[in-house]
């Protein structure tokens, strides 16, 4: 899976939805799986463009983050509502195993991090995500607005041991 940061005006023949909503994230209960195919689902036009995260390269296949609307209708008319749900997204991530937490953060952190970055926190303009960079830019002089990195070490410490 090679990292990309990407805007598509359209999504890819192949192509993966992750969706959050209000801090919850899609799951379907029969497939157990987070990634959806837009195939499946009602028109998502009015979200685009969408901000693709990752790529698959060995099926050429795009994976994408998208925050849709609350109460928004994009279930297609074979998903079934008892079977797909909206859940905790952070309840979501301890049952995940290790490719899946990466590609679920890493959805989760640049959805934020596109929704918090629409504009120029120098001149407040409108950005224009800089494809070269893979960022929101500013025609001011501010650099573009890369993911932030914020690294933690959890450590537990075992008295007499
Ligand atoms: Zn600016």
């Amino acid at each position: 899976m090679e990292p990309i940061r990407q805007l598509h005006d359209n999504f890819q023949s192949q192509s993966k939805l992750i969706i959050f909503c209000d801090g919850k994230i899609l799951y379907d209960h029969d497939q157990k799986t987070y990634c959806f195919d837009p195939k499946d689902l009602n028109s998502l036009e009015s979200y685009s463009p969408f901000l693709s995260i990752a790529k698959d390269t060995l099926v050429d296949q795009y994976y994408y983050s998208i925050e849709v609307e609350r109460n928004s209708d994009i279930f297609g008319i074979f998903m079934d509502p008892a079977k797909i749900e909206f859940t905790d997204f952070r309840t979501t991530l301890s049952f995940l195993d290790s490719s899946n937490f990466q590609l679920i953060s890493r959805a989760s952190i640049l959805m934020n991090w596109r929704a918090t970055n629409k504009f120029c926190s120098s001149c407040g303009k409108q950005t224009i995500f800089n494809p070269k960079e893979g960022a929101p830019d500013c025609e001011c002089l501010a650099h573009p607005k890369y993911p932030v990195i914020s690294p933690c070490i959890i450590t537990h410490y075992y008295p007499n041991s």
